[in-house]
C-alpha cells in the first residue's frame, strides 16, 4: 500500500518514491500535467525547441526535457524507462510514434495498447463500433457506388486536413479521381457535430460522461455567414481544418443514448481487445441529425483536445464531483486510486508492468 503522502508534491516531491506523470508537450499536455499536479504527482513535459519555454513557464510543470523534434522521443525512452514514471498518452503520441514504437516502449503507460490496433485500422474500428450497435455513415468502396453527397477522407490526415466534400459521383470524377493518397469515401451526414468525452474506470467498472465539445472548423463553419446566392459564384470548397473547440451541452433527452453508446463501446472492447479492453479517457465523435440520431464518425481511444475547454471541469463532471475535474485530472485521480489500492496494473498497459 502506498501512503497518500508519497503522492503529494511540495518539499518531499524530489523523493524517488514519487511517481512522475509524463507526456509530450503538446495537444492536451497542460490539462494532463495540471491534473497530475493537483492530484499530487510530479510532472514532466517532453517538449520540442519551440514549445519548451511555454511548458517551463507553468509552475505545475516540475520538469521539462527538450528535444529537437518529437520524432526523437524514442531516443529518450531507455533513460525514461529507468525512472518511476507513468506516461499519459494523447493525440500527439499517435501522430509521432508508430504502433510498433508504442509497443516497444516499456515505460508504464496509462491505457491498453491492444486497443491501438482496433483504432488504427479503419476496417477494424468499423467492426468494433458496429458491434456496439452504433450507427456509422455509409461507406463507398468505389466511386461508381456514390449515390449521395460524400466526404473524401485521407488516411492519416489530422484534424480533417485535406478532406474533400463531393456532391455526387460526377463531382468525384471531376475533383477527386486524381488523388494519389489512400482515402475513404464516406456518406456526408448533415447535422451537428458533437464530440462526447468519456472516462471508464477499470477500478470501479463505471463509465462517466466528462464533457462534450463541438469543433470550430475552417472554413466549413463560416460558410453560413455568406449568402448561398453569393457562394454560387465564389467557387468555395468547404474544408474541415480544426482551429478550436467550444463547449457543448446536449439536450438531456439525448444523454441516455450517449451514455449507452459509451457503455457498449467499452463492453465490446472487452471482447475484442483482451480482458482489459478500452479504459480511461475516450471520445466518440458524432454528427446528430434532425431526427436526433447519432451517426458516429470515429472513436479516439484516449484524451482528446476537445476536453481542453474543461480544465476547470464541465457541467457533466460537476454532476459527479464537487470539485473541478478535468479529464486530465480524472486520469491522475485514477492512477492515484490505483496506487492507493495497490492495483496499479489495472490502469496500465500490460507491457509496462515489470
Ligand atoms: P481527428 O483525428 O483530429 O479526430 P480526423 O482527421 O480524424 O480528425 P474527422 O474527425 O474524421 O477527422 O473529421 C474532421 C471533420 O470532418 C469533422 O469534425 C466533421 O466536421 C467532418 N466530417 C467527418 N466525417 C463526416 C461525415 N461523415 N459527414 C459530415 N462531416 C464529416
Amino acid at each position: 500500500m502506498i501512503a497518500p503522502e508519497l503522492l503529494r508534491t511540495g518539499a518531499q516531491a524530489k523523493s524517488s518514491d514519487f511517481y512522475t506523470i509524463a507526456t509530450l508537450g503538446s495537444h492536451s499536455a497542460l490539462q494532463i500535467l495540471k491534473g497530475a499536479h493537483d492530484e499530487g504527482f510530479r510532472t514532466l513535459a517532453i517538449a520540442n525547441r519551440d514549445t519548451e519555454r511555454l511548458y517551463r513557464s507553468y509552475a505545475f510543470v516540475d520538469e521539462v526535457i527538450g528535444i529537437d523534434h518529437y520524432g526523437q522521443f524514442m531516443d529518450l525512452v531507455p533513460e525514461l524507462e529507468k525512472r518511476k514514471m507513468i506516461i499519459v498518452p494523447h493525440g500527439s503520441f499517435v501522430a509521432y510514434l508508430s504502433l510498433d514504437e508504442h509497443k516497444k516502449m516499456k515505460i508504464p503507460y496509462f491505457g491498453n495498447k491492444a486497443v491501438l490496433d482496433w483504432e488504427a485500422s479503419r476496417e477494424k474500428q468499423r467492426d468494433w463500433l458496429t458491434r456496439a450497435n452504433l450507427t456509422l455513415p455509409q461507406q463507398f468502396i468505389t466511386a461508381a457506388e456514390i449515390d449521395r453527397p460524400v466526404i473524401v477522407k485521407m488516411y492519416g490526415a489530422q484534424g480533417g486536413k485535406g478532406y474533400l466534400f463531393v456532391r455526387d459521383a460526377q463531382d468525384f470524377e471531376a475533383r477527386g479521381s486524381h488523388l494519389t493518397q489512400q482515402y475513404m469515401l464516406q456518406e456526408y451526414i448533415i447535422g451537428v457535430p458533437a464530440y462526447i468525452h468519456y472516462f471508464y474506470s477499470p477500478l470501479t467498472g463505471k463509465l462517466e460522461i466528462m464533457s462534450m465539445d463541438r469543433r470550430y472548423e475552417t472554413n466549413v463553419d463560416s460558410l453560413g455567414r455568406i449568402p448561398a446566392a453569393a457562394q454560387e459564384h465564389m467557387d468555395i470548397d468547404p474544408s474541415y481544418v480544426v482551429v478550436g473547440n467550444s463547449p457543448l451541452v446536449l439536450r438531456e433527452s439525448m444523454l441516455a443514448e450517449a451514455y449507452r453508446m459509451g457503455e457498449d463501446v467499452v463492453r465490446v472492447s472487452q471482447e475484442i481487445c483482451g480482458e482489459k479492453g478500452l479504459f480511461g479517457a475516450f471520445c466518440i465523435e458524432t454528427i446528430i441529425t434532425p431526427e436526433a440520431k447519432f451517426f458516429v464518425m470515429e472513436i479516439s481511444a484516449r484524451i482528446v483536445a476537445g476536453t481542453n475547454p474543461f480544465i476547470d471541469g464541465s457541467p457533466y463532471s460537476y454532476l459527479n464531483y464537487s470539485e473541478p475535474m478535468s479529464t486530465g485530472r480524472r486520469i491522475a485521480r485514477e492512477i492515484k486510486n490505483a496506487l492507493l489500492s495497490n492495483n496499479l496494473h489495472a490502469v496500465l498497459d500490460d507491457s509496462g508492468i515489470a
